[in-house]
């Protein structure tokens, strides 16, 4: 009986091969040779760079200005520095103008 591990030759009543010791009707071990590894992580690298690529295409679909990646400070005035949460038109006005000079007597 030939072993399906390693080829070695045994003698029919043997339950386990003299050389490597495996048992006979058992089925060879499977281990991953390199055209298994060669295809398996480029199918991963490839699924990567693809999804990369999908998804820098989505996002350049989105409706300005959501693709920039600052946002404008119109869209938060609540990280605006001075008075917070007045009126647009009370806004405008510069917080820290000078104050202005005290009249002369
Ligand atoms: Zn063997």
């Amino acid at each position: 009986m030939k072993c399906l591990n390693c080829g070695q030759e045994n003698k029919d009543s043997a339950k386990v091969c003299k050389k490597c010791n495996r048992g006979l009707s058992a089925a060879p071990a499977w281990f991953p040779d390199f055209r298994w590894h060669l295809k398996t992580l480029g199918f991963i690298y490839l699924g990567v760079v693809a999804f990369y690529f999908i998804t820098t295409f989505a996002l350049r679909q989105l409706p300005k200005p959501y693709h920039l990646r600052e946002i404008p400070p119109e869209m938060t005035p609540w990280l605006r520095k001075g008075p917070k949460f007045l009126p647009e038109d009370q806004l405008k006005a510069p917080a820290d103008a000078p104050a202005p000079a005290p009249a002369a007597p």
